[in-house]
């Protein structure tokens, strides 16, 4: 007998999420020592995570279970982010919340602004739901009408978007928010590179009960192989979230580590301000080729338009050389690569290669 015929038949539609293979299989794929491999295709904060959080990590009690409520970590997130521990609800990383909070709503359809991160469409359509695809419009800003229209017409009830947005760079405004707050819909507000940004739109949530906002270690804390992320909302909505949620979610290492880097976030604040400058300055080291340009960006990265050649054939000619940069198999970003920025030896070995690679490949 066939076992498939007892699987949920939208799956057999659905695309595989795009495997990201380990360091070492690349290194020893492009014939380069770990070491070598310069990653700046993930938005990872390469400096690591600051030795205080690996100390918490390794004095952390691994034997026991982990608190199912959250009860400390929900405190810190709160105190660091000025709401209360009722509004808070932490997961194994920003992903998981995002299921949650389309397990916890299952609607019928929802609204990608895109380009966007791939994982809200991925895990709207593995729950069941429909996925609009809003364009976005000049300096890939969010048309709003597009929006009204699918939560109008379409049967929208989750808007998911991004400030700054992955992979384009660029803010969402106050007033955009405002105006998708409106809309008969939960609102999904990914701000998860915030800390790189400033600009965070938590008083928000003083009066839009239909506001989620979603955060995460991985990014500036430098944890994304911790897994650990969170979600900031109505009390009501974060009852039902923790309701609903696997018991263990957070394991015990990423509780104890993510309080560290909340203690901690001064220390870590010094190397999120040198990720923020290196950014600037390869922007600046970019835009001199003549045939790479930068988009504006607030976060860790830079989108940028390729004008010599092809953006896959340049990221395969960067690989080469143990480059990492990420390419997307999608037509709305045909010629562009997202730039990761991180330390300045990084840069510096980037740019070396884009050199001497040059426009003609
Ligand atoms: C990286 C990223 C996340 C993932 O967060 P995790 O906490 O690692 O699951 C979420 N949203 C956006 C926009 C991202 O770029």
């Amino acid at each position: 007998m066939d076992p498939l015929r007892f699987v949920r038949p939208d799956f057999d539609l659905l695309d595989a999420y795009t495997p990201v293979k380990p360091l070492d299989v690349l290194a020893a794929e492009i014939g380069v020592p770990v070491g070598e491999l310069v990653k700046l295709d993930a938005n990872e904060n390469l400096y690591g995570p600051i030795p205080e959080v690996r100390e918490a990590i390794a004095n952390a009690d691994l034997h026991i279970y982990p608190d199912p409520s959250q009860t400390a970590l929900r405190a810190a997130i709160a105190g660091y982010t000025n709401v209360t521990p009722a509004q808070v609800v932490a997961g194994q990383g920003a992903d998981e919340l995002i299921d949650i909070a389309l397990r916890l709503f299952t609607p019928k359809v929802v609204i990608d602004n895109v380009p966007s991160f791939g994982m809200y469409g991925f895990l709207a359509k593995i729950n069941g739901a429909e996925v609009v695809e809003v364009k976005r419009g000049d300096g890939f800003s969010v048309n709003l009408k597009e929006n009204e229209h699918a939560v109008r017409w379409q049967g929208a009830t989750m808007v998911f978007v991004t400030s700054p947005n992955n992979p384009t760079g660029n803010q969402l405004a106050p007033a955009e928010l405002e105006a998708l707050l409106k809309l008969n819909a939960m609102v999904v507000l990914d701000e998860a590179y915030v800390e790189f940004a400033g600009g965070a739109m938590t008083e928000f949530l003083r009066f839009a009960p239909n506001l989620i906002i979603l955060r995460t270690f991985s990014k500036w804390a430098a944890l994304a192989g911790l897994r650990v992320g969170y979600a900031l909302c109505h009390p009501a909505v974060a009852e039902r979230m923790m309701a609903i949620k696997q018991p263990y979610n957070v394991s015990v290492a990423a509780d104890v580590a993510a309080r560290a880097a909340i203690k901690h976030r001064a220390v870590i604040g010094e190397t999120l301000a040198a990720i923020v400058a290196e950014r600037e300055r390869m922007a600046r080291l970019i835009g001199e080729l003549g045939w790479l340009k930068p988009l504006p960006s607030q976060a860790n990265f830079i989108l940028c338009e390729v004008h010599g050649g092809s953006a896959r054939t340049l990221t395969a000619a960067l690989r080469q050389q143990g480059i990492l940069v990420r390419y997307y198999a999608n037509p709305l970003l045909e010629n562009y690569i997202r730039i990761s920025a991180a330390r300045p030896e990084d840069t510096d070995r980037l740019m070396a290669a884009l050199r001497e690679l040059g426009p003609d490949r």
